[in-house]
């Protein structure tokens, strides 16, 4: 049983600012969502690529990145997760 470890600033404070389920919840809820490469099919979690979503509510379809795997500059896809 682990916590929910913050990959950046933003993600520490919020946990910290947070009530300890919030902050759970918070965890919970971005690991359920994966950005996904278009050119390499690489997949991270929200929360391991330093992002935050907490709901479906807000959807935004794709961010700009650079993929860590192939390098490129691209339009990362956000898609659930429900097979993890
Ligand atoms: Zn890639």
């Amino acid at each position: 049983m682990t916590g929910p470890k913050p990959n950046n600033a933003v993600q520490r404070l919020f946990l910290s600012l947070l009530p300890a389920r919030w902050g759970e919840s918070l965890y919970r809820s971005s690991q359920d969502w994966k950005i996904t490469c278009p050119s390499c099919s690489y997949s991270v979690s929200v929360w391991d690529a330093g992002g935050i979503r907490w709901g479906a509510k807000s959807r935004r379809k794709r961010t700009f990145g650079k993929c860590p795997s192939c390098g490129e500059k691209v339009w990362f896809g956000y898609e659930d997760w429900p097979d993890r």
